[in-house]
């Protein structure tokens, strides 16, 4: 009698423990799929590529997407631990091109040579505004992010994603930061519309307040708990510094929420949109 009762409990110990090894680390963290890591120049020296891949490693961080200005860096780190990371090309020979890219001839031709080259996930992170998404630049990139069937990583205020969304039908889109601090109305009305958007949320605002989560954004994730990212963006050595802050961060909220959607959102989502190119409908 005793024996046949004890038998479930050790059946859901056994498989309590099965799932554990398989979401979280040894030390009971949610393992992280980062979708925003910069590897630029400015901290190659400071951070050479095996320390680059320790530290993501130390944080839980299993996979990321790496994009670097230029686009040495994530190659280089991809080298390093092609398990680990997953190179986007952002389309900035220098940090220069931020501000002109869209619109500037020798970026198709830099990004067209880089495809050709290297064989990227995805394109970006790159920063986009207004009318620029309709350049005849920004157009033959398109074109070329279809063929590659490429992810897009883009920072935009909420009404370029629209555009973005609208001219690039077909592409799965990530948008950067999640719009910052537009209301979450504004961003469940894009998920809604849009299949193939998904939200990456470092510098995203509102979702926690003194590290708990914030009734609004709970619903918010609990409606639409397979399109949402984290991401650290180390776009300055700073940010490196301080990873281990921002992934505890992370820990502490998606804790908050039920263990299925914390971890869709912690790294199963990431997972499953890097799995594999994304289909062209
Ligand atoms: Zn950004």
């Amino acid at each position: 009698m005793i024996k046949h009762r004890l038998f479930p409990y050790y059946l859901a110990t056994i498989l309590s423990l099965w799932l554990i090894g398989f979401t979280q680390t040894s030390a009971g963290e949610l393992q992280l799929f980062d979708a925003h890591v910069h590897y630029n120049e400015d901290i190659w020296q400071a951070i050479p590529t095996e320390d680059a891949i320790k530290r993501l490693k130390k944080q839980g961080i299993r996979r990321a997407i790496v994009s670097s200005t230029p686009a040495n860096g994530a190659i280089n780190l991809f080298n390093q631990d092609p398990e680990l990371v997953i190179p986007f090309l952002r389309p900035y020979r220098t940090p220069d091109d931020r501000y002109n890219w869209y619109k500037n001839p020798d970026i198709l031709k830099y990004v067209r040579s880089q495809l050709k080259s290297f064989d990227y996930r995805g394109l970006g992170e790159f920063h986009l505004y207004g009318s620029q998404v309709n350049t005849p630049v920004m157009k033959g990139i398109l074109k070329l992010a279809r063929e590659n069937n490429l992810i897009l990583l883009a920072h935009s205020n909420h009404e370029t994603i629209d555009a973005l969304l609208t001219a690039a039908p077909n592409l799965t889109v990530i948008w950067a930061h999640g719009g910052f601090d537009v209301d979450s109305n504004i961003v469940t009305n894009k998920l809604r519309k849009n299949k193939n958007l998904y939200i990456e949320l470092s510098f995203r605002e509102g979702i926690t307040e003194k590290d708990v989560l914030t009734p609004k954004w709970r619903d918010v994730f609990m409606a639409y708990p397979s399109r949402f990212l984290v991401g650290t963006d180390t776009y300055i050595g700073e940010r490196w510094m301080v990873l281990p802050e921002l992934t505890d961060h992370f820990q502490r909220w998606l804790k908050q929420l039920p263990p299925d959607i914390a971890e869709a959102i912690a790294y199963k989502n990431g997972e499953r949109i890097a799995a594999r190119k994304p289909t062209m409908n």
